[in-house]
């Protein structure tokens, strides 16, 4: 039997890779990992569907056992991967597309060089800061150092094996199955992340000198 792959679909807050891993989940050929957070739930979220909750200290001891994929730690919480079932799907021939922050994504990479990784960016840094405004929580000064953050981020692509725009939820949707079909050449990030970096930064630049 042929052994499943690892597509890890990761980008910037807001870009919106939990949309487009929405549809995905929904796709019965895909196999779902159920992460381990020390978060507490939020209304409506269920134990073993959305996450497993957990204590600080069974987290780590998760930790010590060598049981994640990967973790990370994220606004004082933690949040990882359980390993077996990830490993079971795989050896059973199920693809698996795991959906998580970008220091995560890196590290399943180190562990794992197979796994496929996929990489979520905003249409433009101008919708970025539309959707922060749009929450209507956020301060000028906590926009302009979320977008910061975000072209930061941006900077980190050539990590990544492909990149998907998420312009139109359907096609970002489609992109990642041509991606997990074996044809996503178009997409590669290979010889075209320093031209989309340049693109965010001139972006950025032109906001900045705008006095915007
Ligand atoms: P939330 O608390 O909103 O559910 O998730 C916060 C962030 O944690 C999101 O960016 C989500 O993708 C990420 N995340 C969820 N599960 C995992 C995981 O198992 N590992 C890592 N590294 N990040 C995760």
């Amino acid at each position: 039997m042929r052994q499943g792959r690892l597509f890890v679909i990761s980008g910037p807050s807001g870009a919106g890779k939990g949309t487009i891993c929405d549809v995905l989940k929904k796709d019965p050929s895909f196999g779902l990992s159920v992460s381990m957070t020390t978060r507490a739930p939020r209304e409506g979220e269920v134990e073993g569907v959305n996450y497993y909750f957990v204590s600080r200290r069974e987290f780590k001891k998760m930790i010590a056992e060598d049981g994640f994929l990967e973790y990370a730690g994220i606004y004082r919480n933690f949040y990882g991967t359980p390993k077996k079932p990830v490993m079971e799907m795989l050896a059973g021939g199920k693809d698996v597309i795991l959906e998580i922050e970008m220091q995560g994504a890196v590290n399943v990479k180190r562990s794992f060089p197979e796994a496929v990784l996929i990489f979520v960016l905003p249409p433009s840094l101008a919708v970025l800061r539309g959707r922060l405004a749009g929450r209507g929580t956020e301060t000028e000064e906590q926009i302009a150092l979320r977008t910061k953050t975000s072209l930061e981020e941006i900077g980190r692509l050539p990590e990544y094996d492909y990149f998907v725009f998420n312009d139109d939820l359907d096609d970002a949707v489609e992109t990642v199955y041509a991606i997990v079909r074996g044809e996503g050449e178009a997409n590669r990030v290979e010889g075209r992340a320093d031209a989309i970096i340049q693109r965010f930064k001139e972006e950025n630049d032109a906001f900045i000198s705008g006095g915007r």
